[in-house]
């Protein structure tokens, strides 16, 4: 199935994972975890997109509890509702920089981290809540190590 939700982003590419399929855990959205992953995509992923006029990778969208659990989250992860994402940058610095600014500066959010873990690999996690369930707090993180 390939579900586009905007221009640029099918539902499908918000819940895919790597490790869910290897651990076989089924991860699917709810109704609600996928109307805001339909709000994240379309407030902040596809004006991102565009602005950025170059393909956005996701890579970890939704998690249900167990693919959360699999992957080291923690247990308040806005990734559990659908309402985080993080922005896979293949390495490429000067461009998950990029991404971070422009969303800083012109995109709505709730939280912005630039995140890294201790290999050396770094993604930017972007979330958002629309208004209807709650408050963008706008907090940015520049350099949060994951363990
Ligand atoms: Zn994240």
């Amino acid at each position: 199935m390939n579900t586009p939700i905007t221009m640029h982003f099918t539902i499908e590419e918000l819940y895919a994972s790597a490790t869910a399929k290897a651990k076989g855990i089924s991860n699917k959205p709810n109704v609600q975890q996928t109307i805001n992953l339909v709000y994240l995509t379309a407030y902040v992923l596809e004006p991102l997109r565009v602005a950025m006029n170059e393909p956005i990778k996701i890579g970890s969208g939704f998690r249900c509890q167990a693919l959360n659990k699999a992957v080291g989250g923690v247990y308040n992860s806005q990734h559990l509702k659908g309402q985080a994402v993080d922005l896979c940058i293949d390495g490429d610095l000067k461009k998950g920089k990029k991404w971070f600014d422009y969303i800083r500066k012109n995109l709505p959010f709730d939280q912005l981290i630039w995140e890294h873990n201790s290999k050396g690999s770094y993604w930017v996690h972007v979330s958002y809540v629309y208004p209807d369930f709650g408050r963008n707090r706008r907090q940015v993180i520049e350099n949060l190590l994951k363990k």
